[in-house]
């Protein structure tokens, strides 16, 4: 019986990774359930799932939270705060931590899950990209395992031989080749992207997701995030790391070996099939997803990525190349750039150019523990609202 902290709970990677639990009640008991800020939907999972634990991101809403869980009769523990959570991630009742928060936010408790040596499904792609050397160092003292709960690099794991260690050329690996929806932008023209709407941006033509992974779908950045978590996860470096704009989004990725073998993992568009594989690893459980029909889809298309059209993708291997907080820079200036556009204060293409200017700025060598790089990651916010508040205004 593996026993699951779930941190994101109330969001999308949140919803499906509970799916799949609630069809295998022999072999997954929830422990802890973890929300940021909304009390009753993390109480009515609470109410469902029965966990001992209970954590909400918000400090202000701990009383909100006790009296939610009362009302329902649960005599779950509640707790809250940032430091709450890293809590959870660690607490010694549970073996596997699914780390579902969006953004900086989860860098904390996702290192303390590798830290404390579990089973870590990693969805929250932005802790790997801000501090993918400290995420490994911890999961090396740790003694655990991560498993990756990205599409793409779901796939590039099922491709790769069994006790891969990230090393390419170990494994006989030429390149690691990452597919892109290419967002419901893929075919408009360039004049047309300053006018986007969040409404348009987060209408994703193949998943429905959270609206910040949707709007970096739409930019292309959520694939240059992927890039750099590609280059911690597989050990690749960035020229051998190649991005494949594909429509229907059901061949998830490939990996490319040495003797022109190409391995792709194919699939119906659905996270459950991720989690899954990660929650039941070595072994295969059912995810409730239908089995992908070929026939009914009738074509697979590929192009190359537009990178005039979507600068974000260059700015990632930009960022990849020059190495250190470079990541950590990008990523922060992303996250203020994609609240600001989401409510309206920045347009659609302001998100590029914001961190643009972030990677220009001058930043410190290499940073080495978690307390710098958040100190680092506040400061380029700083001065990432400072550039939405100048490209707001001149739009
Ligand atoms: P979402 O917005 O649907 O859910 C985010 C979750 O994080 C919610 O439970 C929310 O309450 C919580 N949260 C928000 N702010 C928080 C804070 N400050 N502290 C603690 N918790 C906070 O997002 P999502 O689509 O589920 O994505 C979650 C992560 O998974 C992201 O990193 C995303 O890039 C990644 N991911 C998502 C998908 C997908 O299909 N949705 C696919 C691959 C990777
Ligand atoms: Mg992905």
């Amino acid at each position: 019986m593996r026993r699951l902290c779930i941190l994101g709970a109330t969001g999308s990677i949140g919803a499906s990774a509970l799916d799949v639990v609630a069809r295998h009640p022999d072999r997954y008991a929830v422990h802890a359930l973890a929300g940021g800020h909304r009390v009753e939907p993390l109480a009515d999972l609470c109410q469902r799932f029965r966990p001992q634990r209970a954590a909400i991101a918000d400090p202000a809403a701990l009383d909100g939270l006790a009296a939610a869980l009362r009302e329902r009769g649960l005599s779950t523990e509640a707790s809250a705060g940032p430091a709450a959570l890293a809590g959870l991630a660690a607490d010694p009742g549970c073996d596997t931590v699914v780390a579902a928060i969006v953004g900086a936010a989860g860098l904390a408790s996702s290192l303390a899950a590798a830290e404390a040596g579990k089973r870590l499904l990693l969805a929250n792609k932005e802790a790997v990209v801000m501090a993918g050397e400290l995420l490994f160092e911890a999961l090396a003292r740790g003694g655990g395992e991560l498993l990756p709960v990205d599409s793409e690099h779901n796939a590039i794991f099922q491709c790769l031989p069994p006790g891969f260690d990230r090393d390419l050329d170990a494994a006989g690996v030429a390149r690691l080749i990452l597919t892109a929806s290419g967002g419901p932008f893929r075919d408009w023209p360039a004049a047309d992207l300053a006018a986007v709407t969040p409404e348009q941006a987060c209408a994703h033509p193949n998943w429905a997701m959270g609206r910040k992974i949707s709007v970096d779908s739409a930019t292309l950045m959520n694939k240059g995030l992927e890039v750099i978590e590609a280059h911690w996860l597989f050990g690749a470096p960035g020229d051998r790391i190649e991005v494949l704009v594909h429509p229907q989004s059901l061949v998830h990725s490939l990996v490319e070996y040495r003797d022109g073998s190409l391995l792709a993992q194919l699939g119906s568009p659905d996270m459950r099939t991720v989690l899954a594989h990660g929650l039941a690893w070595p072994e295969r459980i059912a995810a409730g997803v239908e089995p992908l029909d070929l026939v009914r889809a009738g074509r697979l298309e590929f192009q190359a990525p537009d990178r005039q059209r979507f600068p974000c993708l260059d700015l990632a291997y930009q960022a990849l190349r020059a190495g250190g907080p470079a990541p950590c820079a990008l990523n922060a200036a992303n996250e203020v750039a994609v609240a600001a556009f989401l409510e309206r204060r920045l347009p659609f293409t302001g998100i590029a150019a914001v961190v643009e200017q972030a990677l220009a700025a001058d930043r410190p060598g290499r940073i080495q523990d978690l307390d710098s790089i958040l100190a680092y990651d506040a400061a380029v916010r700083r001065t990432a609202s400072a550039a939405v508040g100048r490209l707001g205004a001149a739009a």
